[in-house]
């Protein structure tokens, strides 16, 4: 059976979320499809990411095109753009992409991306939040 750790991710939105996704993927030897319509987003990190393309993930031609199909894992990482988290999240789901992550920027945001078909949806400031929370009070510990 293959290692799926090691198959190849597609990334989708390469903000700053996207972006250290795709660039740690990157440095631990996964390879790694990145996807984000502004073309500058591509140029800054083209040869930093095994590959990348300039297309609107809300397009399910596009995809095809892309070859996403073919892949296990998939995160979104738009956040800001709510129709077009939705809307990608979906299409990989109605491709039946094994192992979906998804990034919400609400409860609510989240509750949708679920019931859409994401199997991971992660909170990265409210989880980043309580992350320096720990690291605060055990810090305070040490004074006490
Ligand atoms: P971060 O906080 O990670 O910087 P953000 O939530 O502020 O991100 P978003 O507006 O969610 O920013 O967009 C993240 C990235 O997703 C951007 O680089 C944007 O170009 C890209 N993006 C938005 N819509 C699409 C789309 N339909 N297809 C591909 N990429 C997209």
């Amino acid at each position: 059976m293959a290692d799926k750790n090691s198959d190849p991710v597609v990334v989708i939105g390469l903000g700053r979320f996207g972006t250290a996704i795709a660039l740690e993927l990157t440095r631990r030897g996964t390879e790694v499809l990145a996807i984000d319509s502004r073309p500058k987003v591509g140029q800054s990190l083209a040869g930093r990411i095994t590959h990348i393309a300039t297309a609107d993930a809300t397009d399910m031609e596009t995809l095809n095109q892309l070859g996403v199909p073919d892949f296990y894992r998939a995160v979104v990482a738009i956040g800001g753009d709510l129709e077009a988290s939705i809307l990608a999240t979906s299409l990989l789901a109605e491709l039946e992409i094994d192992d979906i992550w998804a990034k919400a920027i609400s409860e609510q945001h989240g509750q949708i991306l679920r019931r859409i078909g994401a199997h991971h949806v992660v909170f990265p400031e409210h989880d980043m939040g309580e992350r320096v929370a720990h690291l605060v009070s055990g810090r305070m510990l040490d004074y006490m």
